[in-house]
């Protein structure tokens, strides 16, 4: 699974080279574009078309000839393979036959655009692209909104506009979010700003409704902490280390909140602590 650029030739990495140079077959979605790529970088290979709707077959063929003792490259048109594209059908069916899987690994748009985005949230959820229509559009938003992720959306031009006002709709316009487009290429913008902003830019400059979009959602703020879970958080170290009067009294002078509330809870969280 050989990853190529995503628009500057130049991202290509040495290892790519050395597997397509010495591969017996590429598998391209697109023998075309691949082609072209191949000769620009002066390889010469035998291609074949590994696409959506011909993956499960051409796995198959790509497995007989694994058998025979060939080597096989697989590329999509940009990236990584299997990101968003075809590629899992194919890694599937090779494990499953015992061959390796290999990846040799390089640009994808996701990484590209996590790296430059800023988002300090250690977690991130891929959701690739979004459905076409604004209502399962939103609905595929919605239970995604409250997650304490980043979000990540490949988006197509013609649908910019439309997806954002729905990430707006959903998650709200202050929510922090970056776009990322045509990465790597000549008119690449990377915009950081609430949500709200990041649409009326958008809608204000036709120039950034063109190429390829990456959308990136900051996670969504922790929910505020209610007093008792706040209280608990001082009272339960407190209680398992003092005792009970002692805990209180200190955790009074942290919190301030009143001694009996906070009395009731300490005894509750010991005797829980002392079932367990
Ligand atoms: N496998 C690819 C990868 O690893 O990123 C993704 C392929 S997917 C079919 C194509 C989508 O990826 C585009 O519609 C866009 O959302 C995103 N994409 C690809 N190249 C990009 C670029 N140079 N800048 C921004 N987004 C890009």
């Amino acid at each position: 699974m050989v990853a190529t650029p995503i628009g500057n030739l130049r991202d290509i990495s040495q290892r790519a080279l050395d597997v397509l140079t010495s591969v017996d077959v590429v598998a391209a979605e697109d023998t075309r574009v691949s082609g072209q790529m191949l000769r620009h970088f002066g390889i010469q290979k035998s291609l074949v078309s590994l696409r959506e709707h011909n993956e499960h077959a051409m796995a198959e063929r790509i497995i007989a000839r694994l058998a025979a003792g060939e080597s096989v490259a697989q590329i999509s048109d940009a990236g990584t393979p299997g990101i968003s594209d075809p590629g899992a059908v194919l890694a599937a069916a090779v494990h499953a036959a015992g061959y390796p899987v290999v990846p040799v690994p390089g640009a994808s748009a996701l990484t590209a655009a996590v790296s430059a985005a800023g988002f300090t949230c250690p977690h991130t959820l891929f959701y690739g692209f979004l459905p076409p229509k604004t209502k399962q559009r939103r609905d595929a938003l919605t239970p995604l909104a409250a997650l304490p992720y980043l979000t990540v959306y490949y988006e197509a031009p013609h649908r910019i506009v439309e997806s954002v006002d729905d990430l707006v709709a959903v998650f709200g316009a202050e929510r922090l979010a970056v776009m990322a487009r045509e990465l790597t290429k000549t008119f690449e913008t990377i915009r950081r700003a609430p949500l709200g902003e990041l649409a009326e830019w958008i809608k204000a400059d036709p120039n950034q409704q063109r190429g390829e979009f990456v959308l990136v959602v900051d996670a969504a703020p922790p929910a505020p902490q209610s007093d008792e879970d706040a209280h608990d958080s001082v009272l339960a170290p407190l209680v398992a280390e003092l005792p009970l009067k002692q805990a209180v009294a200190l955790a009074q002078t942290i919190t301030g909140a009143p001694r009996n509330r906070l009395y009731e809870r300490a005894l509750t969280l010991k005797n829980a602590a002392d079932e367990d």
